[in-house]
């Protein structure tokens, strides 16, 4: 049995599909801060497999502890926690309270149960501004933002426990830019407010939801001056995680970009989305957004060797394909 944090959200309900379609038994954990029960009830449209919900916190350390303990769980995929970057710099209390307590609470609840496999959900950002590109795993850790920073904390107490106790067994997953939906078009990406993100923001304008696009910078040193980032397929992605899942019976402690390892700029994501939707997407050339950099992508061979030959496969097309898929089906995410 695996418990899954955040599982309700963006990535987690697509892993679940993919942890249930392997044949696992899974309970999720979620307070719905950031998502719907409605995604859930589609993970369970799209598996046919039923599994458990549990509404909690991570920072409810009395709750972990009996969920690992009821549902006799031997691993967790830890996805819970605040992802905006924007607001990490306005409330950085909030972020350091909710990531980094919030691991810390898991850790120790796993730690009082015995359960010693762990993956968790970092993120590119941990890097910060490139000192050579692909970053490699080893390229130095120097985020610029206080949502990066709660990761690279969290990766460090990972790294101190495992050197503490070489009997856990922890992933920890570097995520680029994921996007794209599940092919059904059942679930996806549904962000609350304006959204930040490239893809939404893109997905949003192509359904009538927002008028133009601002792309933020094209006097970048990239072939058309836009910003160019590596994004990969969530269902990619999540499939990341089911191979991450296999690693973990070895013990030790390893960290992995899951990246495609290409790098496609603004203005390629807003031609490819075009023809995916068959919809304008009108756009304005604005100045640099603050904190941006101009190029991140992944080195991909320690992921493809640790991870038994996974890499992503789906490109550029078939991400925009699948997220218009969502969005149009969903013009409203999952509030109907
Ligand atoms: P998401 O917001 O869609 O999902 C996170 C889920 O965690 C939500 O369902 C939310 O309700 C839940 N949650 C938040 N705080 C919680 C708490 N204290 N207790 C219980 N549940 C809680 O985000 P996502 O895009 O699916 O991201 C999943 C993870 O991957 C996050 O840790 C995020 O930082 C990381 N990540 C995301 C991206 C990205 O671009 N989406 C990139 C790199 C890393
Ligand atoms: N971007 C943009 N307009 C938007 C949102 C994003 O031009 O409304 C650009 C942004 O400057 C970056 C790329 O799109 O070059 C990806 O941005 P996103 O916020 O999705 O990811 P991140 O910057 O965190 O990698």
């Amino acid at each position: 049995m695996i418990l899954v944090t955040g599982g309700a959200g963006y990535i987690g309900s697509h892993t679940c599909v993919e942890l249930l379609n392997a044949g696992k038994e899974i309970v999720v954990l979620d307070n719905f801060a950031n998502s719907s029960r409605k995604s859930l009830e589609r993970v369970l449209q799209i598996s046919r497999k039923p599994f458990a919900v549990v509404e909690g916190d991570i920072r409810d350390q009395a709750v972990l502890e009996k969920t690992l303990k009821d549902f006799g769980c031997t691993a967790v995929i830890h996805f819970a926690g605040l992802k905006s970057v924007l607001e990490s710099v306005n409330s950085p209390l909030d972020y350091y309270d909710n990531n980094v307590i919030g691991s810390h609470r898991l850790l120790r609840a796993m730690q009082t149960s015995g359960v010693k496999r762990m993956i968790f959900s970092s993120s590119a950002t941990v890097y910060g501004d490139p000192k050579f590109l692909p970053y490699t795993e080893d390229h130095p850790l120097n985020p610029v933002n206080p949502y990066g920073r709660t990761k690279l904390i969290v990766e460090e107490m990972l790294r101190d426990l495992s050197a503490s106790d070489p009997t856990w067994s922890i992933g920890i997953l570097r995520y680029f830019n994921p996007i794209g939906a599940h092919e059904s078009g059942l679930i996806g990406e549904d962000p609350k407010g304006v959204p930040n993100n490239l893809l939404p923001f893109v997905a949003q304008v192509a359904v009538g939801r927002r008028e133009r696009l601002n792309i933020w910078g094209n006097d970048y040193d990239t072939a058309d001056g836009t910003g160019v980032r590596d994004y990969i397929h969530v269902v990619d992605l999540a499939q990341g995680h089911v191979a991450a899942l296999k690693s973990l019976e070895q013990t030790g402690c390893f960290a992995l970009n899951l990246g495609t390892g290409r790098g496609n700029s603004v203005l390629e994501v807003v031609k490819a989305f075009e023809q995916a939707s068959g919809k304008p997407i009108p756009y304005d050339m604005r100045p640099r957004r603050s904190g941006d950099i101009a190029s991140c992508y992944a080195a991909t061979d320690r992921a493809t060797r640790y991870l038994g030959g996974w890499r992503a496969t789906r490109d550029i097309e078939t991400m925009c394909r699948d997220h218009w898929r969502w969005q149009s089906q969903n013009p409203n995410g999952y509030a109907g």
